[in-house]
């Protein structure tokens, strides 16, 4: 059912209800309110009817009272004359007087005169007989003394008939006493009073007399239920008619005369006409607020309600996320529709959200190199990743035949079957090595964790993250071989070092030995060459002294030839100590300069020599192997100089450095033999150089030496130009332990 037909329904049924209480209530209410007014009007109608016949017996009261109060009756009482009889009480004058009866009693209660007159035929009738109960002694109607001016008006009974009557005590005309007497005026309530009475009040007027015996037992029960209560009982005998009935008592609270009036019920009639044209205007006015209320909840809140509905089923038919309602106005409507707009900006977040860390498990899933399968609970593969077809060589469609112990080696699916086992038992898992056949026969090992996916307490699906530790287990293998070769490679190197060390010291044992047993016999040599070139040994020609010089030279090249090797051989096994001592520069300088000099010869060579006076004229090093190194520069300068200058200066660097630097313009060094110059027997390539002669072990040893007094060399230099290497050595030179 549509929700415009709901609304329909409730709004009608909403306005039925509601008017069936408002037109109940009111109904209620204006019917009661009718009847209240019905009943005030008939009461007022009834009063009236009550008030004509009191104006009547006052009427009746005031003729008393003329005849009364009048000295010729004052007179009649007493003496009982004729002519006052015949003045005044013939039947026209009670036609006139319209009574119907009149007794003068005098004051000791004797009735002196009486006569009764039927007024419609003018004729006398016998005074009642049942009036006689009213003159009593006891009766209120007579004056009981000279002083007692009774004055009554009221309706009595007599012989069943209703009277009104009127009784006054007798006075002169100037109203004096003493009371003579009593005049009793009556006048029956016949038909005719009763035709008057409804004519006079515009009533329909009904009179009943109380004693009757023929009395409607209808009016008896209204009897009764008027002298309960209210001297009035209302009856609605139906919707047009209503009677009421009163009574009227007489001296002695007695019903002296019952009155019914008929109504027609105008009132109620007119109350009923406007209810209908009420419930009439209600229906005319629930229609209309039907209407008007359907249009205008249509226009506010059916179509805009419909709309959002069409705009959200729009969104879920379409799919798209990113669809929104269209939203008007500011009232509730809208903001449902801004709720469902923020919704569904939270619903599009969150599906961003899910998308991307979709997309981030799957990339996570299909590049990880680690194998993930998903088997349902009857052990079939639902998913896996490509690292896992990869690795097994299954592809997809062998999944739905394919079972996990199938892919497992026999000895391992025991413990497969155990682990699903124990963790559907929630005991701690433990990741085991299983190992896997792969399609084409080969065995993977992987170590496997699995995860039990439970619902609703039963179980659902494995999951698996296998991680292939097969490369892994090779390279260990292999690596524990090449452990085990390096091991003996490692032993066989140990025995080789120590063979070598075993070596090394031989060798510098025999070089030491060796170069002992040199230098004796090449000392003599050089010594008796030195003395037959002195001719100590008689004179030689030329021949024999040229000879003895080649010998002489060539034993001093030999002898600088061993003296380096040892050397040498000494600063690699470690031997060779410097021994610090303090000396004065300037000797060390004077000395290497003066040996120097000899070995210029006849060269156009200039020697010079600097000393920074900043320098402390007094240093602490080995006196002996700085003179080494200073002539072994020196000497390689005077060699490779064939003219101009060699130079040696000493300087300070800083407060802790001091160096010394050897400078010529001889034949200089090609670049690319800077670099290895200072290691042993290298020396410049080139029939240029070797010409110079040399062992090639010089600049090796002074750069040894140099190292040991914690100093360093350096050399620049250009072909065709000269050299220049520089010395730096520490200020003061740490005194090294002399090893034997
Ligand atoms: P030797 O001089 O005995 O050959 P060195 O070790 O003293 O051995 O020198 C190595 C080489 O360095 C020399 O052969 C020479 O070629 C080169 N050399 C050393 N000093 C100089 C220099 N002052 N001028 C040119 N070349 C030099």
């Amino acid at each position: 059912m549509s929700l415009r037909r709901k609304t329909f329904i409730v709004i009608l049924c909403t306005v039925i209800c509601l008017n069936a209480m408002v037109y109940l209530a009111s109904r209620v209410t204006l019917l009661s309110g009718f009847m209240d007014v019905e009943r005030q009007d008939v009461e007022v109608n009834v009063q009236r009817l009550a008030n004509s016949l009191t104006d009547d017996n006052k009427a009746l009261g005031q003729v008393t009272n003329s005849l009364a109060f009048w000295d010729d009756t004052y007179t009649f009482i007493e003496d009982n004359n004729e002519k006052y009889i015949e003045d005044n009480l013939y039947d026209e004058i009670f036609a006139e007087y319209r009574t119907n009866l009149q007794v003068f009693v005098n004051i000791k209660g004797e009735v002196v005169y009486s006569k009764a007159v039927d007024i419609a035929k003018m004729e006398d009738i016998a005074v009642p007989a049942g009036f006689s109960r009213y003159l009593g002694a006891d009766s209120p109607l007579l004056a009981k003394n000279e002083t007692d001016r009774v004055q009554y008006d009221g309706v009595i009974l007599v012989d069943d008939r209703p009277m009104m009557v009127s009784s006054r005590g007798i006075l002169t005309s100037r109203l004096e006493g003493p009371v003579h007497g009593t005049l009793i005026c009556g006048r029956f309530i016949d038909d005719a009073k009763i035709k008057q009475l409804s004519d006079a009040t515009k009533l329909h007027v009904t009179a009943y007399t109380p004693n009757n015996s023929a009395l409607d037992k209808h009016v008896l029960q209204q009897l009764e239920a008027i002298q309960d209560g209210f001297p009035l009982a209302m009856n609605i005998l139906n919707e047009d008619q209503v009677e009421a009935f009163t009574v009227i008592d007489d001296y002695e609270g007695k019903p002296a005369l019952i009155l019914k009036v008929d109504f027609a019920r105008k009132i109620y009639a007119q109350g009923q006409s406007g209810l209908q044209t009420f419930t009439l205007l209600l229906g005319i006015a629930d229609l209309v607020f039907v209407v008007v209320s359907l249009f205008l909840l249509s226009w506010t809140v059916l179509k805009p309600l419909t709309r959002l509905s069409s705009d959200v089923s729009h969104i879920r038919t379409s799919g798209n996320l990113a669809d929104r309602v269209i939203v008007h106005g500011r009232d509730e409507l809208a903001a449902l529709g801004q709720s469902i707009n923020q919704m569904m900006n939270g619903l599009q977040q969150s599906h961003t959200m899910v998308i991307e860390s979709e997309a981030r498990y799957r990339t996570l899933f299909e590049n990880t190199h680690d194998l993930i399968q998903y088997l349902d609970a009857q052990g079939k593969f639902v998913y896996v990743n490509q690292a896992w077809h990869d690795a097994t060589g299954y592809q997809p469609s062998d999944l739905a035949t394919l079972s996990m112990e199938a892919l497992l080696r026999p000895a391992d699916v025991e413990v497969y079957r155990t682990l699903i086992q124990d963790l559907k038992n929630n005991k701690t898992p433990f990741a085991p090595e299983l190992h896997l056949l792969t399609k084409q026969g080969r065995e993977i090992i992987v170590t496997a964790d699995f995860v039990v996916q439970m619902r609703d307490g039963k179980f659902y699906a494995t999951v698996g993250l296998l991680h292939d530790i097969t490369a892994r287990i090779e390279a260990e293998s292999r690596i524990q071989d090449q452990n085990r070769s390096l091991r003996e490679t490692n032993l066989d190197l140990a025995e080789a070092r120590r063979v070598a060390e075993e070596n090394a010291r031989l060798k510098s044992q025999f070089l030491s030995t060796m170069s002992h047993e040199l230098r004796t016999p090449l000392n003599a040599v050089i010594g008796y060459s030195e003395i037959m070139l002195e001719g100590m040994s008689g004179e030689m020609n030329d021949e024999q002294t040229d000879n003895i010089k080649r010998i002489h030279i060539n034993a001093l090249h030999l002898l600088t030839l061993i003296n380096d090797v040892l050397d040498l051989s000494k600063i690699e096994a470690g031997r060779l100590v410097v021994v610090p001592l303090p000396f004065l520069i300037n000797d060390l300088m004077d000395e290497v300069m003066y040996q120097t000099n000899v070995l210029i010869g006849a060269k156009p060579i200039q020697m010079r020599y600097t000393l920074d006076p900043k320098l402390p004229r007094e240093v602490l090093a080995d006196y002996g192997r700085l003179k080494q190194i200073i002539i072994n520069l020196l000497s390689n300068a005077t060699k490779f100089t064939d003219r101009g200058e060699i130079r040696l200066d000493v300087a300070k660097v800083d407060t802790d450095k001091w160096s010394i630097t050897v400078t010529d313009t001889g034949i200089g060094i090609p670049s690319h033999a800077l670099e290895y110059i200072f290691e042993e027997f290298r020396q410049v390539d080139g029939s240029e150089q070797r010409r110079y002669g040399g062992t090639g072990l010089g600049l090796a040893i002074v750069k040894r030496l140099v190292l040991l007094m914690n100093g360093t060399i350096r050399v620049t230099s250009k072909v065709g130009e000269g050299s220049t290497f520089i010395v730096t050595l520490p200020l003061v030179v740490e005194t090294v332990e002399v090893q034997s």
